[in-house]
């Protein structure tokens, strides 16, 4: 398998990761990145890093039954029954978290963010209390600190709470067709190639 990385002005500023489709059945964010490398911007002072597609299943899980989102080698990752949350046999045992692990380490990200459905909230991890905010704004979902159940090897707890990277969890609404919320994540993308 191979996961596709499409990198946008490498000599920015700032450098961004943004993931779309950690889980399958969450396939908004690949459409969402697709879309907006299609407008071949051109006043991009930031770096991107765009993943569109890190799942190529269409289930939650990876085709290994693992939720990827449980599988980062974290202080808190455990051993959990192979459902749905499957956090894999040991840590970072999933091709797609050791492809973001060795990303992670190569690069200095000065922000990541992932794009998730349904809870239509901004969660976020380490210090990005204030891109959070500003991202509730652009995409008008409240922002959580805490997302109400724990999340033990989650991706968000490996860069956010234990390398300090400030990241950043969209929920979207599941229910709006993905090209009526197209316009909002083309703001946040702009945002974030300009101003942030
Ligand atoms: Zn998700």
């Amino acid at each position: 398998m191979s996961i596709e990385l499409k990198i946008l002005n490498n000599s920015g500023l700032k450098k961004i990761l943004i993931v779309g489709v950690f889980h399958g059945d969450e396939p908004q964010g690949e459409y969402f990145i697709n879309e907006y490398l299609k407008m071949q911007k051109n006043n991009i002072k930031n770096s991107f890093y765009f993943i569109p597609r890190l799942n190529e299943n269409n289930l939650r899980t990876n085709k290994n039954g693992v939720d990827l989102n449980r599988n980062f080698p974290t202080k808190n990752w455990q051993k959990s029954k192979r459902d749905d949350y499957f956090g894999g046999d040991i840590p970072a045992s999933e091709y797609e978290t050791q492809f973001l692990v060795d990303l992670i380490e190569k690069n200095n990200f000065d922000a990541i963010i992932t794009i998730h459905a349904p809870y239509k909230i901004i969660n976020y991890d380490g210090p990005a209390q204030k891109l959070a905010e500003k991202i509730s704004q652009i995409l008008g979902y409240p922002v959580e600190s805490d997302i109400g159940y724990p999340t033990p090897g989650s991706f968000g707890t490996y860069c956010g709470v234990e390398r300090n990277i400030p990241t950043i969890t969209i929920e979207i609404d599941e229910n709006k067709a993905p090209h009526e919320l197209l316009e909002g994540f083309i703001k946040l993308f702009d945002f974030l190639a300009i101003k942030y």
